[in-house]
């Protein structure tokens, strides 16, 4: 009796205490999307479209970021800086409040490689495919095969980067900036963008949660080299009983902690998105040291079951848009754990 009313009152305990502990205070929306970066406000006004009218949070986290993969000179998409022989290749993946999944990398010439991802998990048994395969099949889908020309910008960006030839692979500062520079995280003074992709994920009216997530990852990377962008676990991660959670930066990082299913995971141990973000940017601390966390950017977002959301980030400059009314779509600073 004594023990049956003590493990009642434990359990209450525990939960009130995980709640108090680990919860933020936050008003609940209810439509809800968040994207990275300051590429996310248009993201999020084609994605919001959707979710204003009813719709499944899947097309807009697939709409929403296809807005980003169209613009020319930009950080996604065609337009953005190729790998270091000058070709660009794309990397997405995309997965909806049924766990369902799918994921195209090492793309070459496809426009949309979130909707190919999207037919992969629609159309296929399967959950990846690559390179020539991943085209394909995009193009048995019936998406054009581009030209493979280089935009304006990453013509320009290539032909500085070939003067050094220099391999430097560190994720926002990788064209010697100083930090300074990635606290304006759009297009640098030398037309150069300091990040490559964007993440999205949202809430519909149902309560359904899904995400995308879609790149070039690094600019003059290796030719095949994939972040994880286009690993579900690490780039993204949906469960719709608890949250989703997308990554961007150095994506070495978020693949060794499996940064958006580790976000999601810690959702469901009762943190609020924005702590579960905060802690696992301190586990890739832990796993990589401080001195050598100065050196890279990594940051997450997410979002809850109750349509709470947040980010946090390892340096300053990490940015976020929040959208969940036709006039509430806006950045937010991303905290962040180095000073
Ligand atoms: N996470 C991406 C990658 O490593 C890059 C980025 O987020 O900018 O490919």
């Amino acid at each position: 009796m004594h023990r049956r009313n003590f493990l009642h009152w434990g359990s209450l305990g525990l939960s009130a205490l995980s709640f108090s502990g680990f919860r933020n205070a936050g008003i609940a929306q209810k439509p809800l999307v968040i994207s990275t970066w300051d590429a996310g406000i248009a993201a999020n006004a084609a994605a919001w479209k959707i979710l204003r009218s009813g719709g499944r949070a899947l097309d807009a986290v697939e709409k929403g970021v296809m807005v980003t993969e169209s613009e020319l000179n930009c950080c996604v998409g065609l337009g953005a800086n190729p790998d270091r022989d000058g070709l660009v290749t794309l990397d997405a993946c995309i997965m909806d409040e049924n766990a369902n999944c799918g994921s195209v990398a090492f793309l070459e010439r496809i426009k949309h490689p979130i909707s190919v991802a999207r037919r992969v998990m629609e159309k296929t048994p399967h959950v990846m495919l690559v390179g020539s395969g991943a085209q394909q099949f995009a193009v048995a889908e019936g998406f054009p095969l581009e030209s493979g020309k280089l935009s304006d910008d990453a013509e320009r960006a290539y032909k500085n980067w070939l003067q050094k030839s220099e391999y430097k692979p560190v994720i926002n500062i990788e064209r010697g900036k100083s930090p300074q520079a990635y606290a304006v995280p759009t297009k640098l003074a030398n037309g150069e963008w300091n990040h490559d992709t964007i993440g999205m994920v949202a809430i519909d009216a149902q309560g359904n949660l899904s995400g995308s997530c879609t790149t070039s990852g690094m600019g003059f990377k290796m030719r095949g080299r994939l972040g994880d962008s286009p690993i579900i676990g690490a780039g993204l991660f949906v469960d719709n009983e608890v949250g989703a959670a997308t990554a961007t930066g150095q994506g070495e990082d978020v693949i060794r902690i499996c940064g958006s299913h580790l976000v999601v995971e810690n959702m469901r141990n009762g943190y609020s998105p924005e702590n579960a973000c905060k802690a696992a940017v301190e586990r890739i601390v832990k796993v990589k040291g401080v001195a050598k966390c100065k050196e890279i950017q990594v940051g997450f977002i997410a979002i809850n079951k109750q349509g709470e959301y947040g980010g946090y980030c390892l340096q300053k400059g990490f940015s976020f848009a929040v959208c969940y009314a036709d006039d509430k779509n806006f950045m937010v600073d991303g905290k962040f754990i180095l000073s």
